[in-house]
């Protein structure tokens, strides 16, 4: 689904991604672990080209991409789930799924209701339709903004720490729903702190250091048998 070649990111003169190549397949769950500014989600950003690389390619199903011609389309197909939600304040949860379907995807207004009490349910929230974001708790609102999401139909969907700004019980129910799509086969990468989650639902773990992919693998190899030290350092850090 994405290969990314000597994908490289300046902002100034800070290189916040050096030379990072690698490849997301169809169907697979991708999680980024590392320290806090290592550039996850400058990393996350460019694939779907909310940041634009200073140098590389990227390809996506095939294509090499064009910042100038292709970020609509992609931005359609690849969807994002931001640590604080970005809902509409001013929007009812109903509003916040439809908006986009109709507006950007030309669905009748039914059509997207329909749609967004499907996604609701998903997520376990078909009571809440008519609340307002400022009425719902933190994982709550992160479950209404994943079935927003879901609702542009997206080909992939990138998480940047989806539960950091969750106190702790609320972390599961929106790990849940994550785990449910992994299930049902929807490509992610994610951004995470949740190394339980990471270890049970990835296909392959990537940590990053410094702007570089440093070790990458196989949850058990990641988390069992790091083989670089700063891999192992972090890890023993965070676990
Ligand atoms: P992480 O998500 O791993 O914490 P980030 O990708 O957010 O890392 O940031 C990596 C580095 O890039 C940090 O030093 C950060 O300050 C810098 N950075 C990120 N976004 C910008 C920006 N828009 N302008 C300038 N510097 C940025
Ligand atoms: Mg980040």
């Amino acid at each position: 689904m994405f290969r990314l070649v000597n994908l490289e990111k300046k902002f100034g003169n800070l290189e916040v991604l050096k030379s990072i190549s690698m490849f997301i397949d169809y169907g697979e769950v991708v999680c980024i672990i590392g320290p806090s500014g290592s550039g996850k989600s400058t990393f996350l950003r460019c694939l779907n080209l909310l940041e634009i690389p200073t140098s590389g390619r990227i390809y996506y199903s095939g294509t090499i991409l064009d910042p100038d011609l292709d970020s609509k389309k992609l931005r359609r197909e690849v969807g994002m789930v931001f640590q604080k939600f970005n809902l509409f304040p001013m929007f009812n949860v109903l509003k916040n799924i439809t908006y986009a379907p109709m507006h950007i995807n030309k669905m009748k207004e039914e059509d997207a209701k329909e749609l967004a009490m499907d996604l609701l349910a998903k997520v376990g929230l078909a009571d809440k339709a008519n609340e307002y974001p400022s009425k719902l708790s933190g994982g709550q609102q992160q479950r209404v903004a994943i079935a927003r999401a879901l609702a542009m139909k997206p080909k992939m969907l990138l998480f940047d720490e989806p539960t950091s700004a969750l106190d702790p019980e609320l972390v599961g129910d929106v790990l849940e729903v994550m785990k449910q799509l992994a299930t049902e086969g929807m490509t992610m990468a994610v951004v995470t702190h949740e190394m339980g989650f990471a270890r049970e639902v990835a296909d392959r773990v990537i940590f990053m250091d410094k702007g570089y992919i440093v070790e990458e693998g196989t949850p058990e190899k990641i988390f069992s048998n790091p083989e670089n030290q700063r891999t192992k350092e972090f890890l023993a850090r965070v676990i």
